[in-house]
Parts: structure tokens; sequence; C-alpha cells
């Protein structure tokens, strides 16, 4: 639940894209999980809002000359 936390998450249901960097919608994504008292693997319902539970992030770039290199532009 921290801003700079990093996670490594599959999806190999997803069909739209095999692999990308992304971070929990804020503040739908995040409240989902505060909310959120199970435990284990278990999916999370949509925000009420309509909004998605986690979004690209647009803002990092991967150095290929690094083994990896994440950027925040914020
Ligand atoms: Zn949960």
């Amino acid at each position: 639940m921290l801003p700079e936390a990093v996670a490594i998450v599959m999806a190999p249901t997803d069909k739209t894209r095999s692999c990308g960097i992304f971070r929990l919608s804020d503040p739908g994504g995040m409240n989902i999980l505060k909310e959120c008292r199970e435990t284990g693997y278990h999916p999370h319902r949509e925000p009420g809002d309509g909004s998605p539970i986690y979004e690209h992030c647009s803002n990092v770039y991967i150095n290929p000359n690094l083994r990896l290199e994440i950027c925040d532009l914020r």
C-alpha cells in the first residue's frame, strides 16, 4: 500500500497484452485493496465509479542497456 511499492504480477489469462507495468488506480483501485480483508489469491471487484482497478504506467521507460530501470516521472 506504499506509493513506491513494486510488484511483479502475471495475468496469463489477459489476452490484451503479454506483459506490462501497471499501478493501482488512485483512488479507485487503492480503495478496493484498502477495504479487502481476504487472504490468498482472489479476484477483486471493479471500483463503483466505473474506473479500472489498475492502469498502465505510461510514464515508465525500460532501458534495454540495463537489467531493469524504472523512472517515475511524477
Ligand atoms: Zn483482496
